[in-house]
């Protein structure tokens, strides 16, 4: 049985990786923060269609939340074979609104947090002499978004960690990716209106928005045997927004 973790899958885009990552045969550790509930919906789900699933609350700005849930997955499941660093926030408004909690709060959840996890599941991986990893950046860690300043730089700083660490940890057989998503209706553009919305939309040359689903099929294939010589790419998932 491959155990797979996945940080932030109580909603939206990692709730998506869950559900098809259990289809592909792994156990998943379904991670969340506040939304315990909704993690045992998705764990339930799962469950119902014959998969193994079980919720665990992780904070992963807080580094002894991971440590803990990483050893609590290595002591049940004995092996961690795919890790999915996908939660994340977003911080919305200009660079010289944002109070000192806001940034520190984007800056040691999106970006601290998946240095943390794979850091820790790193040390796991690396012994087993295998593993995959799948971090996950945005279009605007690519390219910048304006009123999206801290937030670009975590998703900015994820692609570049995730191909530093692709060649630290390839020799050990454990391969990094990263995935860059582009518009994709979940939780997280809220704080968008309807015209914010369908002004996005109508530059996506493939003329709609992502849905989580789009996302996990990548994360999928990447942590697939399919990728098995694929390590240290950024494989943007936008309808061809960002080129
Ligand atoms: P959602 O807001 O729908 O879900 C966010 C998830 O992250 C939730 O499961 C939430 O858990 C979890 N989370 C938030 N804070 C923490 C924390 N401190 N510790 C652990 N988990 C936490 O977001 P998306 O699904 O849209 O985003 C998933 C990832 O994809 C993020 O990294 C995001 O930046 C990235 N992304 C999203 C895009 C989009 O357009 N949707 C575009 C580009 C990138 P809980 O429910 O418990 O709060």
């Amino acid at each position: 049985m491959k155990t797979a973790i996945i940080s932030g899958a109580s909603r939206g885009i990692g709730r998506a990786i869950a559900i098809s990552l259990a289809k592909e045969g792994y156990a998943v550790i379904v991670g969340y923060c506040h939304n315990k509930d909704k993690s045992k919906e998705v764990c339930d789900l799962i469950i119902k269609e014959g998969g193994i699933a079980e919720a665990y609350k992780c904070d992963v700005s807080i580094a002894d939340d991971v440590k803990a849930m990483v050893e609590y997955v290595k002591a049940k499941y004995s092996t961690i074979d795919a890790v999915i660093a996908n939660a994340g926030i977003g911080a919305y408004g200009m660079l010289i609104d944002h109070s000192d909690e806001t940034i520190m709060k984007v800056v040691n959840t999106n970006l601290v947090g998946c240095i943390t996890l794979c850091r820790e599941a790193g040390r796991v991986m690396l012994s087993q002499k295998n593993g995959s990893i799948v971090t996950l950046s945005s279009m605007w860690g690519q390219v910048g978004g304006s009123c999206e300043s801290v937030y670009s730089a975590t998703k900015g700083g994820i692609i570049a960690f995730s191909k530093a660490l692709a060649k630290e940890f390839a020799p050990n057989g454990v391969r990094v990716n990263c995935v860059a998503p582009g518009f994709i209706d979940t939780d997280i553009n809220s704080n968008l209106t309807k015209d914010n919305i369908d002004s996005i939309i109508a530059d996506v040359p493939l003329g709609r928005a992502g849905t989580p689903q789009d996302v996990a099929n990548a994360v999928a294939w990447l942590v697939s045997e399919k990728a098995s010589y694929v390590t240290g790419q950024v494989l943007s998932v936008n309808g061809g927004l960002i080129i």
